[in-house]
């Protein structure tokens, strides 16, 4: 059977990342009181769901013109990850859903699916947050991912603390 979590709803939801750059490690946190889940997200995962809050956000805003505009006020401080960082699974899928009767957004963290297990038996997390709470989540989101390794001027590839082969000038380093 399926085990399903819901955390209905969050107290605070963040993304964060650790370890040396290139070698980061990305994940999604949620917490409800002193229950605390922390998922393994790959850096796109958390790319992609910060762009997609922002649409669908405005969309909702669209739908529901008399909604406040949700902020996106948030302190670094605050969105670093917390301790205990002791991942439930590594996610294979994120999805975004509206409660409209209660103005909350669902955020759907499927596990992804090892071989040779059950696709049945994956794990599902809901974290229900309100808009303002995903919105920051996108914001520091976008901004964690940008925090990465920075790229070659050359070929725009990743440069390495270690260093960098570049394609653009025939594997050598610099
Ligand atoms: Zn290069």
């Amino acid at each position: 059977m399926p085990e399903e979590i819901d955390l209905r709803p969050v107290n605070h939801i963040t993304t964060d990342a650790l370890g040396q750059p290139g070698k980061r490690v990305f994940y999604l946190q949620g917490w409800q009181k002193e229950r605390t889940i922390t998922l393994i997200v790959e850096k796109i995962q958390v790319q992609s769901l910060a762009v997609g809050i922002e649409q669908f956000l405005a969309e909702l805003q669209n739908k529901f013109p008399d909604l406040m505009e949700a902020s996106a006020d948030f302190t670094e401080e605050r969105m670093r990850i917390h301790p205990p960082v002791d991942p439930l699974f590594r996610v294979g899928e994120i999805g975004l859903g509206y409660d409209a009767d209660n103005d909350l957004i669902v955020v759907v963290a499927r596990e992804g699916v090892i071989e040779g297990e059950n696709p049945a038996d994956t794990t599902v997390v809901r974290f229900w947050c309100t808009r303002s709470q995903v919105r920051s989540l996108a914001r520091w989101g976008a901004e964690v991912v940008a925090r990465g390794r920075p790229t070659c001027p050359q070929c725009g590839e990743p440069i390495d603390p270690a260093g960098h082969f570049c394609p653009k000038k025939n594997g050598h380093k610099h």
